[in-house]
């Protein structure tokens, strides 16, 4: 089955691929994220270093200030160098605690003074940048001097000796030493209380040297806690933070104080990714969830309407089209019918089935329906249609040409193919069909009207007997109408009494003892006069109005026949009496009330009811035969015709159906039929009773076969009771006529 699922397949990917937009989008908003904190975190630590590198080089004074600004270091430089003092106070000092690489004790040009790694060396080898430290020297030389000139000139304005009492002047800068880059300070070395003179025009500077590296790095991690500090000329790679060194010298090689960034967004990220990962993860989860609820859901639907629309065009029973599919394709084929071609709707309607659905159970019914719908489909063949509209009704679409015996010949081939033993679990039973047949564009060219005329043709054929067949005609549309009408009013006419009871007498083979009689149900109706019972007991049956009427019909006949001598009276019960708890209560108290003798009553069952030997109407007719009343099974032979029955039920009598009467010497079979009937039946002790025998031939034959009784037209048609009281006291033996005339004074 190909599934629709195109648009809704599409909007599930719509929905998927969203999804994981959204779930990629949070992961590169959370990456754009840490990087943009990494990159401002990055800059306020490049500032914060810089800054930081500026503040030593100016922290550097402090440093040397201590020493410089002295009268003891002026003293002890700048008049006689005391070296082992100046190594004390300044090289070593500075080494110890402030890690200073480098200190020099600088007069002009000469170095007096220097210390190694805090180790005084001789001045005149040591080494010594001079290319790095003396632009620096000069520097403070230069505003020292000029600083002196200011003070020599205010001196001589004021024209007070005092002594010019000049602050030191520092000066510190970055510069490449011996490669390295190191951060030198010099600093003139002036008196602080002026107990010393100052030196004139060039004062001792204190030079320091402190490389960027070693403790100078340590320093910075103590400070500002930078992950793997260095210094190099190389640029430093991507994953590094750097600043240039600030040389003073702007042609210097130039060098870069670099650090691994602590990456706070790649922190952060590192530490929100387990969570980021598990709400990705649920969310993907539930959406794949929710995904696959929504791909069954739209599956189920596509199923379920594609098991709609099929349901829409096929009877789930029989598997054939139902009504709606047999409209479209009547009305679709009906354009092209014309001339010689044209179209039969045929109508199947099966005999008594009802009776078999209410015997055998609806389970037994539905199996022997779509048993009926697969032989009709394969009547239908390739180029016809059949259908099912419901219940036991049938519609065959079959495209016939101009013959008319063409019609007629496929209705008798679909009552043939019906009258075929059905075979369904443990049983095999014969139900045989009816059909109305219609003709497009023949009788019209609407498909609902054909349906309507076709309906009204096999309403006419089962009216007229078993298994037969009806072409609509004219005329039959106001039978119809009067079914309808009967409908209607049969329920008001048990009210009002217009249904009475006739009598037809039952004579000994002889012909010419009454032995019985059969009550028959007539309806007078104020308008339309007698209407014959096989017009109205299956309304009554399908309407549930038969039980009220059987009952009506026994009460008057035991009325009537109660001083008839010792005449039997049959009436007839339907198969849906059997369905009424009360059965048995009602018929005992109608003999109670109307006082008739039971053994005189013999009611007329049909085998639909005994098929399936079903238990209720078994214990049913035991209670009757109990109460001493006689069991006939009527219209023998027309239905499953078997013997089986008639044992297990105990039946008294059996009635042979007229239509094999009327066939003695007009087919084979018949004869034989009956005479094997008749046979069997007298060796199971039953009763043996002709219907419908119209000619004296007829009755020889049964006779000469050995039927016990015989009724038909031949010795009186069903008559009123009056009538068959003046018919009685015409025939009956003297003795029995003599009591009879005695009871009816
Ligand atoms: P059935 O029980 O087989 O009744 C016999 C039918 O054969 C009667 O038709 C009777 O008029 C007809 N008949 C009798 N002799 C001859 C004959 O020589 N030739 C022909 N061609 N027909 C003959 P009727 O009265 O029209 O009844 C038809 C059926 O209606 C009955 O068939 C019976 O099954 C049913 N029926 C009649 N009255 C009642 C009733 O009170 N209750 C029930 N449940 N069914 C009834
Ligand atoms: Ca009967
Ligand atoms: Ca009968």
């Amino acid at each position: 089955m190909p599934r629709n699922t195109g648009p809704a397949d599409r909007m599930i990917l719509a929905v998927a691929l969203v999804i994981l937009a959204a779930v990629s989008a949070m992961g590169a908003f959370s990456l754009v994220a840490a990087e943009r904190i990494d990159a401002s975190a990055g800059r306020r630590w490049t500032d914060l270093v810089g800054e930081s590198l500026q503040r030593r080089a100016s922290d550097l004074q402090r440093d040397l200030a201590s020493f410089a600004h002295w009268d003891e270091s002026v003293l002890r430089t700048a008049f006689f160098l005391d070296a082992p003092w100046v190594h004390r106070n300044f090289g070593k000092w500075l080494h110890d605690t402030r890690h200073h690489d480098r200190a020099y004790i600088v007069m002009g040009d000469r170095v007096t003074y220097a210390a190694i790694d805090g180790e005084m060396v001789a001045a005149r080898t040591a080494p010594f940048a001079a290319a790095a430290i003396m632009p620096i020297v000069r520097g403070v030389e230069s505003a020292y001097a000029s600083e002196a000139a200011q003070a020599a000139a205010q001196e001589s304005r004021s024209g007070e000796e005092t002594r010019p009492n000049i602050a030191p002047v520092f000066r510190a800068g970055y510069a490449t030493v011996d490669g390295v880059p190191a951060l030198v300070g010099a600093i003139s070395i002036t008196p602080d209380l002026g107990r010393v003179v100052s030196p004139t025009r060039t004062p001792p500077i204190a030079v320091t040297v402190e490389f960027l590296d070693g403790d100078f790095l340590r320093d910075l991690i103590a400070e500002l806690h930078l992950g793997d500090p260095a210094v190099s000329h190389e640029r430093p790679g991507e994953d590094r933070l750097a600043v240039p060194i600030p040389f003073s010298d702007p042609a210097e090689r130039p060098a870069w104080l670099s650090w691994l960034p602590e990456k706070a967004g790649a922190t952060l990220l590192r530490a929100l990714l387990p969570s980021l990962i598990g709400t990705a993860v649920l969310l993907l989860a539930a959406s794949v969830i929710v995904l696959w609820f929504a791909r069954r859901a739209t599956a189920d639907l596509a199923e379920s309407e594609a098991l709609a629309s099929r349901l829409a065009f096929v009877d789930p029973l029989s598997g054939l089209a139902n009504r709606a599919m047999f409209l479209r394709t009547l009305a679709a084929r009906l354009p092209r019918t014309g001339g010689t071609s044209r179209l039969a709707v045929l109508f199947v309607d099966l005999d008594g089935f009802k009776d078999i659905n209410d015997t055998l159970g609806h389970q037994f019914g539905d199996l022997l329906l779509s048993e009926v719908g697969s032989r009709l489909q394969h009547l239908a063949s390739v180029d016809g249609l059949a259908a099912r509209f419901g219940g036991d009704e049938f519609v065959l679409l079959l495209p016939i040409g101009p013959d008319k015996a063409e019609l007629e010949q496929l209705c008798t081939n679909i009552l043939e193919v019906l009258r075929q033993p059905f075979s369904i679990g443990a049983h095999t039973i014969v139900i045989g069909g009816s059909v109305g047949a219609v003709v497009a564009p023949d009788h019209s060219s609407s498909a609902d009207e054909l349906i309507r005329l076709a309906d009204i043709a096999v309403y006419r054929a089962k009216a007229e007997g078993r298994a037969t067949f009806r072409v609509f005609e004219p005329s039959m549309e106001a039978e119809l109408r009067r079914r309808r009408e009967v409908e209607l009013e049969l329920a008001s006419a048990l009210d009002r009494g217009e249904i009475t009871a006739y009598f037809q007498p039952q004579m000994a083979i002889d012909g010419e003892m009454v032995i019985g009689c059969e009550a028959l149900a007539r309806w007078q109706h104020p308008r339309r006069g007698m209407i014959p019972p096989w017009e109205f007991i299956s309304i009554a049956e399908q309407s549930g109005l038969i039980t009220r009427l059987d009952m009506y019909v026994l009460r008057q006949a035991c009325l009537a026949a109660r001083d008839w001598g010792g005449i039997k009276l049959g009436v007839n019960l339907s198969a849906v009496d059997f369905l009424s708890h009360d059965l048995v209560r009602n018929i005992a108290a109608i003999l109670e009330e109307t006082g008739f003798e039971p053994s005189r009553l013999e009611v007329e069952i049909t085998e639909t009811l005994l098929v399936g030997n079903q238990p209720e109407a078994f214990t049913i007719l035991s209670a009757l035969r109990e109460m001493n009343v006689r069991i006939a099974l009527d219209d023998f032979g027309s239905g499953y015709s078997s013997l089986g029955y008639i044992r297990r039920f105990r039946i008294d009598s059996l009635k042979i159906d007229r239509s094999f009467i009327q066939n003695i010497g007009v087919t084979d079979d018949a004869p034989a039929i009956i005479d094997c009937v008749v046979r069997l039946a007298r060796a199971l002790g039953v009763t043996v009773t002709a219907e419908g025998v119209e000619t004296r031939a007829q009755l020889r034959y049964l006779a000469s076969v050995g039927c016990h009784h015989a009724q038909g037209y031949l010795f009186g048609t069903p008559m009123r009771r009056e009538d068959f009281e003046q018919y009685l006291s015409q025939r009956l033996p003297r003795r029995e006529y003599g009591e009879f005339r005695a009871a009816s004074k």
